[in-house]
C-alpha cells in the first residue's frame, strides 16, 4: 500500500513511524510540504528513507509568508531525485477570503512550475471548489493531478475526471458523518482512487482524535473495499498501481 499524502516532518520519531507503517504493509509514503521550510524538511526525509518520496509546494494558508524568490527556491528543491510532485498547493477560503487573489496567483504559478518540470500536482481545496475548477480548466496540469482529502461534490468530481485528476481519501471516509465523501467514493472508478492519511491529522475510526500515522492506511483500504464492494486485495493492488503511475515512483 502507498500513503500518498502524509506530513512526516511533523513527527519527532519519524524513523519509527516509517518502520511501523512498513510492518503493516505500507511500503511507500509521499510526504507533502506546506511551505518552503516544510518542503525542504520533506525532501530531506525522502532522501533519508527508502520508499519515502516528497512533494514540495506552498499551501494556500501560507500565502502571506512567501517572498518573491519562492518559486526559484521551490524549483531548486523540486529537481531533487526523490521529489515526485508539486504540492500541496491550491485554494483555501475557510478562514479568510481576503487573500483570494494572492492565493489564486500562487496556485497558478505553482501549476506552471509543475508543468515546466514535468511533475504532477497535489491539490488542497477547501471551501473554494468553484475557483479551483476554474483555475484547473484554464491552467490544466500536464503531468496529472491529485485532489487530496477530496470533500467536494460528485458533480465537481466529474469535472475533475475530465481534467484527468485522481482523488485520495483518508480518515474522513471512516467517520459517521461522512455520507457525502462515501457517496463520491462509490461513484468514482477505482482506477482514480488512492489512499492517504494526511497524518498527523484526521486519524481514522477507531483512532479518531488520536495522532494519525501512515500505519493506519489499511483501515482506509478496508473502508474503500466495503464502499466499492470489491476485495481488499483489489483495492490494495489498484490504489498502489495508481500512485506508482501518477508519481512515476519506479523512476525516482
Ligand atoms: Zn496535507
Amino acid at each position: 500500500m502507498i500513503d500518498v499524502h502524509a506530513h512526516l516532518d511533523a513527527f519527532e520519531d519519524v524513523k519509527d513511524v516509517i518502520k511501523e507503517a512498513k510492518k503493516r504493509g505500507v511500503k511507500k509514503i509521499v510526504t507533502a510540504g506546506y511551505n518552503l521550510l516544510s518542503s525542504k524538511r520533506s525532501m530531506k526525509i525522502a532522501n533519508e528513507f527508502d520508499g519515502v518520496y516528497a512533494v514540495v509546494g506552498v499551501h494556500p494558508e501560507n500565502v502571506e509568508e512567501v517572498d518573491k524568490n519562492y518559486l526559484e527556491d521551490l524549483k531548486s528543491l523540486a529537481i531533487n531525485k526523490k521529489v515526485v510532485g508539486i504540492g500541496e498547493i491550491g485554494l483555501d477560503y475557510h478562514f479568510t477570503t481576503e487573500t483570494k487573489e494572492k492565493q489564486k496567483k500562487m496556485f497558478i504559478d505553482q501549476i506552471e512550475l509543475a508543468n515546466n518540470l514535468g511533475l504532477p500536482i497535489v491539490v488542497h481545496s477547501r471551501d473554494a471548489m468553484g475557483d479551483t475548477l476554474e483555475i484547473l480548466k484554464t491552467h490544466t496540469p500536464k503531468f496529472g493531478g491529485l485532489m487530496h482529502c477530496y470533500s467536494g461534490s460528485i458533480e465537481s468530481a466529474k469535472e475533475l475526471l475530465k481534467l484527468n485528476f485522481s482523488f485520495s481519501f483518508g480518515g474522513v471516509c471512516t467517520f459517521k458523518n461522512a455520507k457525502n465523501v462515501c457517496a463520491v467514493i462509490e461513484n468514482l472508478p477505482l482506477e482514480k482512487i488512492m489512499l492517504e492519511t494526511d497524518c498527523p491529522y484526521l486519524a481514522p475510526v477507531p483512532h479518531r482524535g488520536e495522532r494519525n500515522e501512515p500505519k493506519y492506511i489499511p483501515l482506509i483500504a478496508e473502508k474503500i473495499a466495503e464502499l466499492k464492494n470489491v476485495s481488499l486485495e483489489e483495492v490494495v493492488n489498484e490504489t498502489t498501481e495508481n500512485a506508482e503511475k501518477l508519481f512515476n515512483l519506479k523512476n525516482h
